[in-house]
């Protein structure tokens, strides 16, 4: 294995820990990219990989991306990631998950893990026997935490809203035409959202029956998967995939804003100039997609209610509206904005 710091995605990370208890059959990451605002956040990745620096690479670059995702939310938290090199038939002993809990509680708190990939909510209760350093545990009744998937809806409509008033002039949704892209937890809940407010919506999912079903209940129109990237109207809402920002598809898009909440919108970096070159005004992902995170930390932080994960999901629209002036004033496209607010708020401006 490359040793971390030679690796591209190497960031100055504080920690790289590497796990292996053979008897259990662990081989495990764990990757602590900031403690600088509070306990290293982010889920465990459960995954077969094609060799140890592909996994070490994904840890490397999730870790980060939690730092930056938690310091724009509001969080006391910094970033961190936990990869699980799984073997190809992926399984899964209760003495790996055993073993893993160990390594987590080895940390002592710098890390606290949660649901990724490849992770269930099960196994979240599993890891949770063996340390206390684990959120996105069942919550209390009128407390935070669960299914992150509703706060993180809430999240992107009060984002979508934003961004509809800054790329359009519009106070008001109603009327507004969203095209949304997968129509699943984030997406259907946006949907709803945004049906209740008013707007006029198209929807898109690879499961047909979905988007149809969803469409009928919100007097919604339908089209096929492979026509909504480039369907006329005023926001264009990802809420599938990753990468969907790409060479092929930023030409042909038709919408004067995108804003939605799929992870890692842009296939790579350069592609944040490339939407703003053609005018067009993009919410950073991982800004306005924080709900479910602000839903699970602050479970883990504070035992907090769930009204006060809905009043800091109510700051969404603020930080983006800091990126998007900051992204007038300097001409700089507001990914990269976001990602340097992101730097000083860790302590690396
Ligand atoms: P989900 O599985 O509930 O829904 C995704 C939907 O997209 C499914 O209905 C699926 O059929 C559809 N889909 C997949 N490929 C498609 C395609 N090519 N065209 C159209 N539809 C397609 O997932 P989710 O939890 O709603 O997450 C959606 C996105 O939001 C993902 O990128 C996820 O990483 C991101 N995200 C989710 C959360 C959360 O709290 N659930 C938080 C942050 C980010």
């Amino acid at each position: 294995m490359t040793a971390p710091w030679m690796l591209p995605d190497f960031d100055d990370h504080e920690a790289v820990h590497i796990f292996r208890d053979p008897a259990a059959g662990l081989t495990a990451i764990i990757a602590i990219h900031s403690t600088h605002l509070g306990p290293a956040g982010g889920g465990t990745r459960f995954w077969h990989y094609v060799d140890p620096n592909a996994a070490m690479t994904d840890a490397l670059r999730l870790s980060r991306g939690m730092s930056y995702k938690n310091a724009m939310a509001g969080l006391a938290m910094g970033g961190g990631k936990a990869v699980i090199l799984a073997d190809a038939d992926l399984n899964k002993s209760p003495a790996l998950i055993a073993a893993f809990a160990r390594a987590v509680d080895s940390q002592g708190g710098r890390y606290v893990t949660a649901q990724d990939v490849g992770i269930s909510a099960q196994d979240i209760i599993d890891i949770g026997k063996g340390t206390r350093f684990v959120s996105g545990l069942p919550p209390r009744a009128g407390g935070a935490g669960g299914d992150p998937g509703p706060s993180t809806a809430l999240g992107v409509f009060l984002g979508v809203k934003a961004a509809i008033k800054r790329g359009l002039g519009k106070d008001d949704v109603a009327g507004v035409h969203v095209a949304i892209q997968g129509v699943g937890s984030v997406g259907g809940g946006l949907a709803r959202h945004l049906a209740k407010a008013g707007a006029k919506l198209t929807l898109a999912d690879r499961d047909a029956a979905r988007a149809k079903a969803l469409a009928a209940e919100l007097g919604a129109t339908v089209v096929n998967a492979e026509d909504i990237m480039t369907i006329e109207a005023d926001v264009l809402s990802p809420c599938a995939l990753g990468a969907i920002l790409n060479d092929h598809s930023i030409p042909a898009l038709k919408v004067p804003v995108v804003a939605g909440g799929a992870n890692n919108q842009l296939a790579r970096p350069e592609h944040g100039a490339a939407v703003q070159a053609r005018g067009i005004l993009y919410a950073p992902d991982y800004v306005i997609n924080a709900g479910g995170i602000i839903n699970v930390a602050l479970q883990y932080l504070d035992d907090a209610d769930h009204a006060a994960v809905d009043a800091k999901i109510a700051g969404i629209p603020d930080r983006l509206n800091a990126i998007w002036d900051e992204s007038a004033a300097t001409g700089d496209h507001p990914a990269m904005v976001a990602d340097r607010m992101a730097q000083k708020l860790i302590g690396r401006g």
